[in-house]
Parts: C-alpha cells; sequence; structure tokens
C-alpha cells in the first residue's frame, strides 16, 4: 500500500523542524524523511567513542539569540526541554602581548574594554548603536522573519524613510572600508572584521558595509544549548511528534515524483513511493533538489543553469579542534583579568587588521595561513557535556577546502595541523599541556561526508554573496521558497535569510507553504512590505 501524507520535508536539519512543527500544529499530516539515524542536522551532539560522557558539538556550537526566535516561543520549546545558557563575557580577542578586547552582554562594559584600545573608537561604538538600534529592530530584524521582497520593491520602500535611506547609504560600502573609516584602533577594526568573517560575509564585497553596523547595534549575543546543540533538534523533534508530524530516518529519496507538472511526493532509494497530497518541501541544497532528484524533462534549462552555479564558501570552511581535558583551559591573561576564566567565545592569533588580506590570499591558493582561531570550553557553563570535574572544549579555524589543490589532503594531514592549533592554544592557556586526555579533528571534507547538502563543507549551505541573497537565495525564481513545479517548496538554509542556527528559513517556508494551501497562520508577522511602508 503506498503511504500518503499531506506532505513530505526532505532532511531534517532544525529549518525543516520549525517547518515540519508550524504545519503539524496546523493540521497537517508531515512526514520529514533523513538519510541518517539521528534527527537534526546540523544541531547535533555525539559522544566520543573512546571517552564515554565527552560530548561534542560537531556543527553548530555558538547560536545567536535563539531565544529571542519568534519560534522557539510559538513551539513552546522550553516546555518540550530546551534550556539556553547566555555567558556575561560573551567573547573575548586575547592578543599576543597580552591585552584582551572583550564584548559583553552589558553594552556599557563592552564600551569601558574598547577604551582601553581607542576612546575614539568606543565613542564610535556607541554612535553606531545608538543609530542602527531603530534599524536592527524596524529593518533588518523584521526581514530576517519574512519571504524576501523582490529587490525594486524593497530599495523603493526603504527609500521612503530616514532609517531605510541610512541603511541603503552604509550597505554601499564593503565590511573592510567601513571598518577602516570607522575605527582606529587595528585590534578593534580586526575584532570587528572577524565578526564579519564569522557571518561569511567577504570583507571587500561591496553591499555589505551594514553588517558590522548591524552586529554593533543587534542585541542578540551568542548562546549555547544546554545538554548539547543536539537539545534543540530533541526539543523541536518533540514539539513535531506531540503536534502529530512524523519521522522516518535513514531513508533518502531516489527523486521528487512529478505528474501533471506539480510534485505529488518522493521515491526512495530503496523503490518505495511515498504520495504528498499537497507539498513536498526540501532542506536540502539546490543541487540536491533540482538537479539529483527532479529528472530532465521537468527541470526548465534556466532552473537547471542556476542550479548548477549555485556558489559555496565565498569564505573558506571551518576545521575544528576538539579536546577532552582533565582541567578547563586556563588563561595566562586572566591572571590580570580573572574575568577571562568565565569567557564564552575565545579568539586567538588576531591581532592586527592587516592579517586578513594575507588570510584571504591563503584561502585563495588552498593553503594554511598563520592560525587565527576561536572556539569555547562548553563544560565551564553546562557541566553536563563531560564527566564530573571534566571538560570539553574546541577550537575552529577557516581554512581552505581545496588544500594544496586537493580536499583528499586533509586526510592526511588534518592531525597535524590540529597539533599546530594546540601549540598556539597552550601559548595562551599553558595548563593545556598537561590536561589533554584525547583530541580528534574534522575538516571540512568530514562536514561534507556527514552532511552532504553543505557541499565543500560549507557551513551556510551555500555562500552569502550578491546574487545569493535575500530574493536572489538560492537564486532568482527560487527565492521565495517556492520551487517552479506546482507543490515544490524549498526550506533549508540556501534559502533567505541563509545559514545558521536561525530557524528563520523553515519559520518563512511555514508562511509561504501555509498561505499557498489557503490555512491562515495566526502566528505570521504583519507583511514585510506593509511594515517598510509604515516608517517615517
Ligand atoms: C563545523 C561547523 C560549525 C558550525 N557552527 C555553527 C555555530 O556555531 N552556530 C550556528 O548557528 N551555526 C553553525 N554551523 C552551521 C549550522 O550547523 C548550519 O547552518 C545549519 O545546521 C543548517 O541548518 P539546516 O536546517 O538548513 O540544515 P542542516 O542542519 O544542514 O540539515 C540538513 C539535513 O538534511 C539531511 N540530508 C542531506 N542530504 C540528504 C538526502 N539526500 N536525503 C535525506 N536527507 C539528507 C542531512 O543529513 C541533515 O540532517 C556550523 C556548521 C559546521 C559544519
Amino acid at each position: 500500500m503506498t503511504r500518503v501524507y499531506d506532505g513530505i520535508i526532505i532532511g531534517s536539519g532544525h529549518n525543516s523542524l520549525v517547518l515540519q512543527a508550524y504545519l503539524a500544529k496546523a493540521g497537517l499530516d508531515v512526514l520529514t524523511i533523513e538519510r541518517r539515524a539521528v534527527i537534526g542536522g546540523g544541531a547535533a551532539t555525539m559522544e566520543d567513542p573512546r571517552f564515554p560522557g565527552f560530548l561534542h558539538n560537531t556543527h553548530a556550537f555558538f547560536q545567536r539569540a535563539i531565544t529571542s526566535m519568534p519560534w522557539y516561543e510559538d513551539l513552546e520549546l522550553e516546555r518540550h526541554g530546551a534550556a539556553y545558557i547566555e555567558p556575561e563575557l560573551n567573547v573575548v580577542l586575547l592578543t599576543s602581548d597580552g591585552r584582551a578586547l572583550e564584548w559583553w552582554t552589558d553594552f556599557q562594559k563592552t564600551v569601558e574594554s574598547f577604551a582601553e584600545f581607542s576612546r575614539r573608537d568606543a565613542e564610535t561604538l556607541q554612535r553606531w548603536r545608538d543609530e542602527f538600534v531603530p534599524i536592527v529592530q524596524n529593518i533588518l530584524g523584521w526581514e530576517g522573519r519574512s519571504p524576501p521582497l523582490p529587490p525594486d520593491q524593497r530599495r523603493a520602500l526603504l527609500q521612503r524613510s530616514a532609517a531605510g535611506r541610512r541603511l541603503l547609504e552604509v550597505s554601499e560600502l564593503s565590511p573592510i572600508e567601513f571598518v577602516h573609516r570607522e575605527f582606529e584602533s587595528p585590534v578593534i577594526q580586526a575584532g570587528l572584521l572577524f565578526f564579519n568573517g564569522l557571518r561569511e560575509v567577504d570583507l571587500r564585497e561591496r553591499g555589505f558595509g551594514h553588517h558590522i553596523a548591524a552586529l554593533l547595534a543587534s542585541p542578540s549575543k551568542a548562546q549555547m544549548s544546554r545538554g548539547g546543540t543536539a537539545a534543540l533538534a530533541r526539543a523541536l523533534e518533540s514539539a513535531v511528534r506531540e503536534a502529530g508530524g512524523k519521522f522516518q530516518v535513514m531513508t533518502e529519496p531516489k527523486k521528487i515524483v512529478v505528474e501533471g507538472g506539480r510534485a505529488v511526493g518522493i521515491e526512495t532509494r530503496d523503490g518505495e513511493l511515498i504520495r504528498a497530497r499537497h507539498f513536498v518541501a526540501s532542506g536540502l541544497n539546490p543541487q540536491q533538489t533540482f538537479l539529483d532528484l527532479l529528472d530532465l524533462d521537468v527541470l526548465p534549462r534556466a532552473f537547471r543553469e542556476q542550479a548548477e552555479r549555485f556558489q559555496y564558501n565565498l569564505i573558506a570552511p571551518l576545521f575544528a579542534l576538539n579536546l577532552n581535558l582533565r582541567e578547563a583551559p586556563k588563561y595566562a591573561a586572566a591572571s590580570h583579568r580573572p574575568e577571562l576564566d568565565r569567557a564564552f567565545m575565545v579568539i586567538m592569533g588576531l591581532d592586527h587588521v592587516d592579517q586578513f588580506p594575507d588570510i584571504v590570499r591563503h584561502h585563495e591558493a588552498g593553503t594554511i595561513p598563520p592560525t587565527v582561531m576561536w572556539g569555547a570550553c562548553p563544560t565551564l557553563f553546562d557541566p553536563s557535556q563531560a564527566p564530573d570535574g571534566m571538560h570539553t572544549a574546541f577550537m575552529w579555524e577557516k581554512l581552505p577546502y581545496r588544500l594544496n589543490g586537493d580536499p583528499a589532503n586533509w586526510d592526511r594531514l588534518r592531525d597535524d595541523h590540529g597539533r599546530d592549533m594546540l601549540a598556539l592554544w597552550k601559548q595562551h592557556a599553558p595548563n593545556l599541556a598537561d590536561s589533554v586526555l584525547g583530541s580528534f579533528t574534522r575538516s571540512a571534507r568530514d562536514v561534507e561526508r556527514c552532511l552532504p547538502n553543505m557541499r565543500e563543507g560549507d557551513l551556510l549551505v551555500g555562500a552569502f554573496s550578491r546574487g545569493q541573497i535575500g530574493y536572489d537565495r538560492p537564486f532568482r525564481g527560487a527565492g521565495h521558497y517556492r520551487g517552479h513545479l506546482s507543490g515544490l517548496y524549498l526550506c533549508g538554509s540556501s534559502s533567505h535569510p541563509g545559514g545558521n542556527i536561525t530557524g528563520l528559513p523553515g519559520y518563512n517556508a511555514a508562511q509561504v507553504i501555509l498561505g499557498d494551501l489557503g490555512i491562515k497562520a495566526e502566528w505570521a508577522p504583519p507583511s514585510i512590505a506593509d511594515r517598510l511602508a509604515g516608517l517615517v
């Protein structure tokens, strides 16, 4: 007997789960299929098989403002077991001469830290924050939680308000132009460009100058999930199941079945046909969705070409060193700054803004630059992620996918590079010399093996670049969560507003799918066009 659901979602990343939960709560019978044995995609936590009880978050760890996301409350995730921690000393950049640039949840403390490097920069920080808070609150925040507008319509609406015009004006710059024009301390400039890189924005690309200003004004700080990032996936899964949603793991689609120009189900690799009355939504990347899963005769040439052109890794992907520890890292700089013992995200190897052009050159050449890395010791804030009294810690570095021209080189050189990272870490935290019980590394190639939608290990599931953002993500014609066939939708990070744990592609796709089915989404925000038009 062929099984029939109202809808089928392919891939169980957190965006798919957010979508499924809203649809199931609206009364639809929805099945999600997943190729792995576990639900949640990059919202993953694994136990080191050689060291029982040591948990590692091998993909996402730092999650920005999850507790303020609309779906977090709508889906009652705390009732389903989610809990978040937001450490006060949120980020610290340790310089090689023992100084520390600090970002606190308390903005005034951040201003004081900036002032230690430059009084003028501290004032600039305050000024940009004051100017951009309303822009973040009234424009950028809402744009992230709404299906995107066509660029011309967006621009015309933004031109009508002072805040909108200011946003357009600042956007014209590239991040590096913004930083050099506004700030003077090379450490502060470096720290700001680092954050820009964390969000995967090319520092040279015009059109992204507002990113750093938005970051300075954003109330969203890095948070971590108690119990590991997988706890978020478990809470979402529980919300889905409670609403009647279903899962089928270790299942891959062979193709999306199309009849009469409409997506009507999937055929699995095991040969099973599963039918969908209303929709098939893909949480995968555009190459998988359009090129791998659709027959050529139902794929218009323009769509095929655009899907083929979809790009990954504008900036290099991540390499990870993970440690099991007898004790937490103790930073030498904490001898005169005790707060560093409770720092959340720690950045090392970055002293000067002029390091960036060299890093970019290395990434483009496929070689390893002098190490700039960042990470955390999760167990300082959540002891449940290691056995009693023990710790886990990790460092990430952006390194090219094609190492010396070939990604396969990573399998040979991975552990050597992990040793180099540990050497730098020990310079800042000498106690690591005696406290490492075990370690492992993961390259972008390992990421891709685990989650093939993250092609070339791209954690955003597609570069965040002009032509691949907003209405044009993944490409024009598919940037509205709808494919070219009726009943076919996109809901993963290759759609607006992109990758990282935000849940917003899934949240926005839910608005579009429910709208197309004529089901009112009481929880949906007012239209973004009306909101922008109402600004003065
Ligand atoms: C090393 C690393 C560190 C990261 N750190 C952070 C961080 O600190 N903060 C942050 O916010 N984000 C981070 N990310 C990014 C974050 O993990 C992703 O952007 C996010 O998981 C994407 O969510 P998604 O819902 O779009 O899909 P994914 O989480 O990628 O899930 C996609 C799902 O689809 C499944 N799938 C793939 N192909 C198929 C197929 N053919 N058939 C069926 N199922 C399939 C996969 O198995 C997976 O379960 C990191 C990523 C990496 C790799």
